[in-house]
């Protein structure tokens, strides 16, 4: 059974990074159950993958993914941000970002980050 849940989430200006990097860790990803806000889903599905999709992140993804945060159901989070852009939803995504701090679920913000945690996830934190 694929128990641990992680959500993937990028802006418009990385989506291409995060499907490579996805891609690049097919083995792992197809492991675990696979959360995304919308439009990222589609292109993960498009990649082959099985994820579940939530409503596009400016109109509340990354909101519904910070409510399972919050109450334990998210185990993981891959959020490839667009530093150089502009977002109508950042109330949201600081929200989210915030959610896993205060409940201590890993967070990955760049591709680097989250090479880093696919590497250690055979460790429990
Ligand atoms: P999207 O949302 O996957 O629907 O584009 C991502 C975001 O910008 O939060």
């Amino acid at each position: 059974m694929k128990y641990k849940k992680i959500a993937l989430i990028a802006h418009d200006g990385k989506k291409p990074e995060l499907i490579n990097f996805i891609l690049q860790n097919k083995e792992y990803l197809k492991s675990v159950q696979l959360f995304a806000t919308g439009t990222t889903g589609k292109h993960i599905e498009e990649a082959g993958f099985e994820v579940t999709k939530f409503l596009s992140g400016p109109m509340g993804g990354d909101a519904q993914i910070a409510a399972l945060v919050a109450t334990g159901e998210m185990h993981m989070v891959f959020f490839f941000r667009d530093a150089l852009d502009k977002h109508p939803h950042e109330p949201d995504v600081q929200m989210l970002m915030r959610q896993c701090d205060i409940h201590n679920v890993p967070l990955a913000t760049n591709m680097a980050s989250a090479k880093l945690m696919i590497l250690g996830m055979d460790e429990d934190v």
